[in-house]
């Protein structure tokens, strides 16, 4: 299918070559406590439906989480709460999601990332950024149809979310809205609607000061839901 194919030319994507250097870099030294395992060590894919009614965009691949596992939001602290969010609220199998194989399957619900290769200190450079964006584009381009809520994680995923909802024909409003959590903007494509819902980013930082709750988490996947009429 159209996913599939995407991702077969993604994975062997070699764009930028800061990221690619720390990707393998990452990959080959590994973290003591993963030492025994096989990093993926390459762009992370989609994952989730294939045809997805609430698409939710983060930022990028974790180095020891989703660039070890391969599973995007897979195997890191941010992961940990957003599946165990999703689960909460009804869209995932289980609470967790370790690696392929697990049990965990997402209901009407596809994760992606802005940026598809693990950046040194999760900080992407703007031209990393741009020269990653058509990768989502061309994602969001094939799953457009189904979709009716797109979760923007942080300031960044809101920022790419809207870009790629402009380059394939959704309406966006000059100036831009800013990203807030919470914040829901109405956004016209192809003669329906489509919901942009913005989320703080469920990363430790956020999380372990007490910006982001689990009720906050929740109440969003929980509107998303609603808004998807699922
Ligand atoms: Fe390619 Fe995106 Fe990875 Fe850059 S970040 S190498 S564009 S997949």
């Amino acid at each position: 299918d159209g996913l599939g194919e995407l991702e077969s030319r993604l994975v062997q994507c070699r764009a930028c070559p800061r990221l690619v250097a720390w990707r393998e870099q990452v990959a080959r030294e590994k973290r003591a406590a993963y030492a025994e395992q096989e990093y993926w060590g390459r762009p992370v894919p989609g994952w989730g439906a294939g045809d997805p009614r609430i698409l939710v965009v983060g930022l990028a691949p974790a180095a020891h989480g989703a660039n070890r596992t391969g599973r995007i939001f897979t195997g890191d602290r941010s992961g940990d709460w957003l599946f165990a969010s999703l689960h909460r609220v009804g869209l995932a199998a289980i609470a967790t999601s370790t690696h392929e194989g697990d049990g965990q399957a997402l209901r009407g619900t596809r994760l992606v990332s802005a940026v598809r290769c693990a950046p040194p200190e999760n900080k992407p450079t703007p031209a990393e950024r741009d020269t990653c964006a058509p990768w989502l584009d061309e994602e969001l381009e094939l799953v457009l149809p189904g979709v009716e809520v797109v979760v923007a994680l942080g300031a960044f995923g809101w920022a790419a979310a809207l870009t790629a909802l402009a380059r394939v024909g959704a309406e966006v409003p000059r100036p831009r809205p800013r990203f807030g959590h919470g914040l829901e903007v109405l956004l016209p494509v192809g003669g329906r609607m489509l919901t942009l819902l913005g989320c703080y980013h469920p990363s430790p930082h956020n999380t372990a000061t007490g910006r982001l709750t689990r009720p906050m988490l929740d109440e969003v996947f929980g509107r998303a839901r609603s808004l998807a009429r699922m």
